[in-house]
């Protein structure tokens, strides 16, 4: 039996290549680092609601709390 493919859907969001905030398309800036560099090849999201005490922030080297990407490709 095969599994059927699935197609993945384009992201609702782009990831900043700088600090992996994720940011709705229509955003040009990264409202946190400024960069214009993003990328729709990201996977996994993360909400950090408190990055004092998450470990996933400090693995991501995330300092303040917002969505990002876990990985860029
Ligand atoms: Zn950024």
């Amino acid at each position: 039996m095969s599994r059927p493919k699935i197609r993945r859907q384009r992201p609702p969001f782009k990831a900043c290549r700088k600090c992996k905030l994720l940011v709705s398309h229509e955003e040009e800036k990264c409202p946190r680092c400024g960069s214009t560099d993003f990328t729709e090849e990201w996977d996994g999201m993360v909400i950090i609601l408190d990055p004092e005490n998450s470990k996933i922030a400090e693995i991501l080297g995330i300092k303040e709390p917002g969505r990002y990407a876990i990985r860029i490709r």
